[in-house]
């Protein structure tokens, strides 16, 4: 399948582009973290292909970041060159495909979708990040998953080619995406095949109400980094953590919430991205230690660990 994106022969200046030590606390949803050693925005494909022949001559490992609403940054940054999505923001409609950049906020583009008279995404409403981390991780709530609507994937190999994928259902599984394992590619543009509606008003209380929903158990509260933990088969494991008595448990400044077991928070700001991974630690060996079930992190840690 063609993709949508065309080369272009503008002249790409890098050295407006790169930004040295960028801190990336406030690039974190549970804000901490260090520094990149080398960051940029880039706002489309000519200046993302040529950050990425700058990385590749230079020998500089690439990270990509979303919202970092799913990522546990170092506290001793990230090596390299970190790609940060935030201004690949574009959207278009080709019928009933909903055509959106991987830097949009996931919940956005849902808001942006509905006005363009499409549903399908709205009980994913509230869920923080962006598009790109979303298909990565395949989020997903209220028994809805972000595949279930994906059509294809526009995506860019770190050796500067651009591949469209044609997404097919059972390659996506529980927070799990044919992303989630390759650390050497960016998702650029994803495409989703909504229904088209004339009830907008319809679809907007959906999503509003997905989204009150999330307001009024006090995700939104705290900084944090959503669930640490995926469930373990069968299992929930909010309420493994929650059956040993770990809410409210401190390591630092980092906590286990008082309301969602499966989620650590900042709650005085001063908690360090070493304090959440040690509270990770011990609720894994807490948790290891009086069921024998080995809990795996759904979040991604990024950058020296
Ligand atoms: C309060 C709260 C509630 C949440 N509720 C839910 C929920 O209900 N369901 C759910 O599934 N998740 C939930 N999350 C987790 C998180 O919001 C989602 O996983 C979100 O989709 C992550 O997107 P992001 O852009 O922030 O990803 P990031 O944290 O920036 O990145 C996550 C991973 O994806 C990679 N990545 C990011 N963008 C790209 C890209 N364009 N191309 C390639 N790789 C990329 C990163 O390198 C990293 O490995 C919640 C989080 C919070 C804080």
């Amino acid at each position: 399948m063609p993709t949508n994106v065309r080369n272009s022969d503008e002249k790409i200046n890098l050295d407006q582009l790169l930004i040295r030590h960028l801190d990336l606390s406030t690039h974190s949803g549970i804000r901490t973290g260090g520094k990149a050693d080398l960051a940029a925005y880039p706002s489309n494909f000519e200046e993302l292909r040529a950050l990425l022949a700058f990385a590749t001559e230079q020998n500089l490992p690439v990270t990509v970041l979303g919202g970092g609403t799913n990522s546990l940054i170092s506290d001793d940054g990230i090596a390299g060159l970190t790609i940060l999505c935030s201004h690949l923001t574009r959207r278009h409609v080709q019928g009933e495909m909903f055509c959106v950049r991987c830097g949009l906020a996931l919940d956005k583009a849902i808001d942006l979708a509905i006005e363009d008279g499409l549903s399908g995404l709205e009980l994913l409403g509230g869920i923080p990040g962006t598009v790109g981390g979303a298909i990565r991780g395949n989020s997903g709530a209220n028994k809805v998953q972000i595949a279930d609507v994906l059509y294809y994937v526009d995506y860019m190999t770190f050796d500067g080619k651009l591949h469209r994928m044609q997404t097919h259902l059972d390659e996506f599984t529980y927070r799990h995406s044919p992303f989630s394992d390759r650390d050497d590619v960016i998702i650029y543009e994803a495409g989703f095949r909504l229904l088209p509606t004339l009830q907008t008003s319809e679809a907007r209380k959906r999503k509003d109400g997905a989204k009150k929903e999330r307001k009024k158990s006090g995700q939104y509260d705290n900084p944090s980094i959503g669930c640490i933990f995926k469930n373990p088969q069968g299992q929930h494991a909010g309420s493994l953590i929650d059956s040993l008595n770990l809410k409210g448990y401190t390591v630092g400044g980092a906590q286990v919430s008082n309301r969602h077991a499966n989620m650590i928070i900042n709650s005085n700001g001063k908690a360090t991205s070493t304090d959440v991974k040690l509270l990770i630690d011990y609720i894994k060996a807490q948790v290891f230690a009086h069921t024998k079930i080995s809990l795996e992190e759904e979040i991604r840690y990024l950058g020296r660990w």
